[in-house]
């Protein structure tokens, strides 16, 4: 196994590598490699996504074959996405993404760092054993997710590492602007519009490469932000004035959403992204939480401020993980059972953590 953290980058951006072999392996891996499966994790986000189609982009325009394969459906707002009609979703195609993972001769993992964030794909890679790089910024990876693993932490967004890991195996060249749209987007989204996880002067380093490469900045804001449909804004007016709580004593306050509101404001996959950030907003809250009602489980999403480690909270209680202050999980309980899990657990967890 292959492992390395890259402590930081340096201020010519370079990243200050401690396992320099990783990004020889890299391009050894992509030189080698005719056919080639990115996959990120489950219910993709906009870092997922971006890394996956940047990275897809780049290849392509390297003469290489790749295959984006997605556990599931990835949400609507990201259908813009330069590649994105070519993207394989597992869970509605999966003859045709299990031959072409059967004819790849390697995978690169983006965004995620345990085999469990791939659902229904879990099983296939726990028997395979083809070269597998893991490019990914969630702390504790887990050792059987990649052979070859580039995991950094500090990174604002994968989509931020994927550049540098890029710029690192001399593959910067081959980054088209559709490629840097896709990457900036990773950026974008993981950190709210640069407006959390982004104290570090690399990350503007990294933006003012993919500026340079063409970006549309402002255009890339439009379709992610301001592209909703009206249901979706509608949902956002319900969620916050009939379906938010505030716990004023856990300095927490959260939003649930059941089937059936949500059918109700014709529900797309997406519409809900950003609302745990605004619970977030109010003043003494320091927790937030959005409980959604889905057919088979109850989805759980909590971020933080400061020091409350979201991703332990989650793990704790909620099957899940992800950053200190972004993480999601679930829940097997009814809705309304959830909410009082959720209720009490905090309170539990407030009163173990002073
Ligand atoms: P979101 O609330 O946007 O779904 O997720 C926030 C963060 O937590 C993301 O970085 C995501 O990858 C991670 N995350 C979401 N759900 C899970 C989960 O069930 N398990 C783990 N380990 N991480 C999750
Ligand atoms: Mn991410």
């Amino acid at each position: 196994m292959h492992f390395a953290i890259f402590d930081s980058y340096n201020k010519n951006t370079e990243m200050n590598i401690k396992d320099k072999s990783l990004i020889t392996s890299f391009q050894s891996l992509i030189n080698t490699s005719d056919k080639i499966v990115i996959v990120p994790h489950n219910n993709p986000d906009g870092d997922a996504m971006g890394a996956s189609l940047g990275l897809f982009n780049t290849l392509l325009n390297m003469n290489k074959q790749s295959t984006v394969i997605s556990p599931n459906a990835y949400p609507e707002y990201l259908k813009w996405m330069p590649g994105v009609d070519q993207v394989i979703v597992y869970e509605e195609d999966s003859v045709k993404a299990l031959e072409v993972l059967d004819a790849a001769d390697c995978f690169i993992f983006v965004d995620f760092n345990a085999l469990s964030r791939i659902d229904q794909m879990t099983e296939y890679f726990q028997n395979d054993t083809k070269p597998r790089f893991m490019i990914d910024h969630h702390p504790y990876p887990e050792e059987a997710t990649a052979s070859y693993q580039i995991s950094v932490p500090e990174a604002s967004s994968t989509c931020e590492l994927l550049y540098q890991v890029i710029k690192e195996a001399a593959f910067e060249e081959f980054v088209t602007v559709d490629a840097a749209e896709c990457i900036y987007s990773g950026i974008m989204t993981d950190t709210g519009s640069l407006n959390y996880n982004s104290n570090r002067p690399e990350t503007y380093l990294t933006v003012a490469n993919l500026l340079e490469k063409g970006i549309n900045k402002d255009k890339i804001h439009h379709q992610i932000f301001q592209n909703n449909s009206f249901s979706k804004m509608q949902l956002l007016g319900f969620a916050l004035s009939e379906k938010m709580e505030l716990l004023p004593e856990l300095k927490a306050a959260f939003i649930s959403l059941s089937k059936e509101e949500l059918e109700r404001f014709n529900y797309q996959s997406g519409d809900t992204e950003g609302f745990v950030n605004q619970a977030l907003w109010i003043e003494g809250v320091d927790v937030s939480a959005l409980i959604t009602e889905k057919d088979d489980m109850v989805k759980m999403s909590f971020r933080s401020r400061g020091d409350f480690p979201v991703n332990k909270f989650s793990s704790a209680y909620f099957e899940g993980g992800g950053h200190h202050n972004a993480a999601g999980g679930k829940s097997e309980l009814s809705l309304a059972d959830t909410i009082e899990k959720f209720k009490s657990a905090l309170k539990e967890y407030r009163t173990v953590e002073k």
